[in-house]
């Protein structure tokens, strides 16, 4: 297998390929594959709702909460969102930490008026803004967090209070690495591609009460309602996405849940950021340090000719994905939860390696 490092689509555990592999052709001796299956018949819906339960354990059973499987990714959610709960005369409040947060922001301000309660675009975005002392609008609908930007490679290290202020979070590359007090969100969501199975599925977890606000003159598609009314079958769900999701949470929890991954994905991302802080200045890592992502770890040469080499040679090593993210340049290694231990160190010995010849 290779070195993947890709930042979404990105790898998944072995065991769980392996076993879709295992049941691709007849899955739970039926004759059919899961994706040949009528969506409403007993055991694509047994699937469905086993990855709804798995998911809500792992995050330790919250009252009150749904979950959704719903399609466009999470880039529609930015719409969505706002189509939602920027009801006339409130305002959505983003905080702004990067390229993601950006496009949330952008799709918001076509429904409704907007605020930036914080933001870190003057230190490029290498910093998650101090909220400490949050203002928000007497009539704000909703905050806006992007828990881990995948670009700039900072996440958040705790969240923001906001009273009574819903909190949303932009989860897509961070769900799951760490245990997380889910009680502080009222909605996070996920695009599934990184941390939680193939992309074509995005996850929704919210209190009830907020997804079942009536929305008017807003499409059927993109009214949450519909999904929680329907248990995410109105129409035709991404079957062999949510059956995948549900092997990569049972993936999860065979490996002992969120604070066995917390710590595994801990021991990965120091294992690069000390690399790199030990590299005497030859890797320059691109976060402040207090908030680096345990999930992208982004990173600068001396050059861009000396980065565009070491990609170069990373991939005659069998290490894929290690370019920046095309708006801002550098090298990222993404590091979601498949990605094992022994490729973290393969690839901190390559870039010591590196640094001997070029250096
Ligand atoms: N939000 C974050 C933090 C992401 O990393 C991405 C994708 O990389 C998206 C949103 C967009 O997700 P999708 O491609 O599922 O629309």
């Amino acid at each position: 297998r290779a070195y993947n490092f890709n930042a979404g689509p990105a790898a998944l555990p072995l065991k769980v390929l392996e076993r879709a592999q295992a049941e691709f052709v007849d899955f739970r001796e039926t004759g059919m594959s899961i994706m040949e299956m009528s969506h409403r018949g007993a055991v694509y819906e047994s699937v469905h709702n086993e990855a709804q339960e798995r998911l809500l354990r792992l995050l330790g059973n919250p009252e009150g909460y749904k979950v959704l499987f719903l399609q466009g990714g999470a880039s529609t959610q930015f719409a969505m969102i706002p189509m939602n709960f920027l009801k006339q005369g409130t305002v959505g409040s983003y905080v702004m930490t990067g390229s993601w947060a950006d496009k949330a922001l952008k799709e918001a301000k076509l429904f409704g008026e907007t605020h930036i309660a914080a933001s870190s675009k003057e230190d490029q975005y290498m910093k998650i803004p101090d909220l400490d002392h949050l203002e928000l609008p007497e009539h704000t609908a909703y905050l806006h967090i992007t828990s881990n930007e995948t670009i700039e490679g900072v996440q958040y290290q705790k969240y923001p209070e906001t009273g009574r202020v819903p909190l949303i979070a932009d989860m897509s590359s961070d769900i799951l690495c760490r245990p997380v007090d889910i009680g502080r969100f009222d909605m996070i969501y996920a695009g599934a591609q990184k941390n939680l199975g193939p992309s074509g599925v995005t996850v929704v977890i919210a209190k009830e009460e907020l997804l079942a606000g009536q929305a008017e003159n807003i499409p059927t598609m993109l009214r949450y309602s519909t999904f929680l009314k329907n248990n995410s079958l109105y129409n035709t769900p991404p079957s062999f996405s949510v059956y995948m999701v549900n092997e990569v949470l049972r993936w999860i929890e065979e490996e002992g849940g969120l604070n066995a991954l917390g710590q595994m994905n801990g021991d990965k991302a120091s294992l690069l950021y000390d690399r790199i802080d030990q590299s005497g200045g030859f890797y320059r890592g691109c976060a402040e340090p207090k908030d680096r992502s345990l999930m992208n770890v982004t990173f600068r040469l001396a050059s861009e000719e000396l980065e565009k080499l070491f990609v170069k040679e990373s991939e005659k090593e069998g290490f894929v994905g290690l370019k920046g993210h095309r708006s801002v340049g550098g090298l990222r290694a993404s590091i979601y939860n498949a990605v094992p231990y022994e490729s973290c160190k393969a690839l901190a010995d390559f870039m010591d390696t590196f640094q001997k010849q070029h250096g």
